[in-house]
């Protein structure tokens, strides 16, 4: 079974200023309505809505209260965005317009996060902030969507100490964020492949704290990055899944990889990014894992489309009865 947890109210609209930034910030709506073009009314079989945004109870888990506080102003907010004319912006409405949508996308990873252990495999259409630190916000991400997910699951008992997480993130950009999030932590094990000449290059305390790191050259064509994925994930994998064993899989499926990106700086093409996507979920439900896919990073006005090849193939594939 297949979820995919989606809300209309992931799609960021600031009267068309958000199209000074190169992030595709309808992509979710986009995806959602090219699913259900492509696989009609059975779509809803499939489909976890989310019931509420974040609030700043839920994010206190994984933020500190000052970093929140100061997100709170126009000025903060604008930095961690990095949308310097939103400092000028009044605050409640950047709240409602840009955070909000943001807050509803943190619950729905934790809900997909649910969803996976319930299901097997569960993508939200949204998420996958993985440069969000504990006490800062950058590269457009506000909240730690990932390290909510898993210490709500563990606050809840769904995982269970000494159960481990593997974090796998595919995106072009280091999951720096992520790194911080758990840089004591020893139960999630990180492996991140990534073009290790752009941002954020200049973090070498995030890289140290990844338990596979596999800096990519610049310009990396798909032929050499899916020849390195499929030499270390298996391995990766198998060493992990010894006693205690692996609880949750999370699949950081950045689509910035894609040839023209104007960010993420490497060569693979959409074929490519689909090969890469039904490898890491096959490596997982061979080994009966549960993976939670979150779309990440993607600069481009195909990205959407990427995500929905991969759900597309994925409800094909699986087909196991529908959510009740
Ligand atoms: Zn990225």
């Amino acid at each position: 079974m297949v979820a995919l947890v989606y809300s209309p109210r992931y799609d960021i609209r600031f009267f068309g200023v958000e199209r000074f930034h190169p992030f595709d910030s309808r992509k979710y709506g986009r995806a959602w309505k090219e699913l259900r073009q492509q696989f009609g009314a059975r779509l809803w079989n499939h489909h976890v809505p989310v019931d509420r945004p974040s609030t700043d109870n839920d994010l206190l888990q994984v933020h500190s209260p000052e970093y929140l506080a100061t997100i709170r102003r126009p000025r903060g907010l604008a930095a961690a965005l990095e949308l310097p004319f939103l400092r000028h912006a009044p605050g409640w409405l950047l709240a409602w317009r840009m955070v909000r949508p943001m807050r509803w996308a943190t619950r729905g990873t934790v809900l997909a996060a649910k969803a996976a252990l319930q299901h097997g495999v569960a993508v939200n259409l949204s998420g996958g902030y993985h440069h969000a630190k504990p006490d800062r916000g950058e590269g457009f991400c506000l909240f730690s969507d990932i390290a909510l997910a898993i210490r709500s699951l563990r606050a809840e008992g769904l995982l269970r100490s000494p159960q481990r997480v593997a974090y796998i993130d595919l995106d072009a950009h280091q999951g720096n964020g992520v790194c911080h999030e758990f840089l004591h932590d020893k139960e999630v094990f990180i492996f991140d492949m990534y073009n290790s000449q752009i941002y954020p290059s200049y973090d070498s305390e995030a890289r140290q704290r990844i338990d596979c790191n596999l800096p990519l050259p610049y310009g990396c064509v798909g032929v050499e990055y899916l020849r390195i994925l499929r030499n270390y994930l298996p391995g990766f994998l198998d060493s992990l899944s010894r006693d205690p064993g692996i609880g949750l899989g999370i699949y950081n499926a950045g689509t910035d990889v894609f040839m023209n990106d104007p960010l993420g700086g490497m060569r693979l093409t959409a074929g490519d990014i689909l090969e890469r996507d039904l490898f890491v979920i096959d490596q997982f439900r061979s080994r009966g894992i549960p993976l939670v896919m979150v779309p990440s990073g993607g600069y481009t006005r195909q990205s959407y489309q990427f995500i929905t090849a991969t759900i597309m193939e994925l409800l094909t594939m699986i087909t196991l009865p529908p959510i009740i």
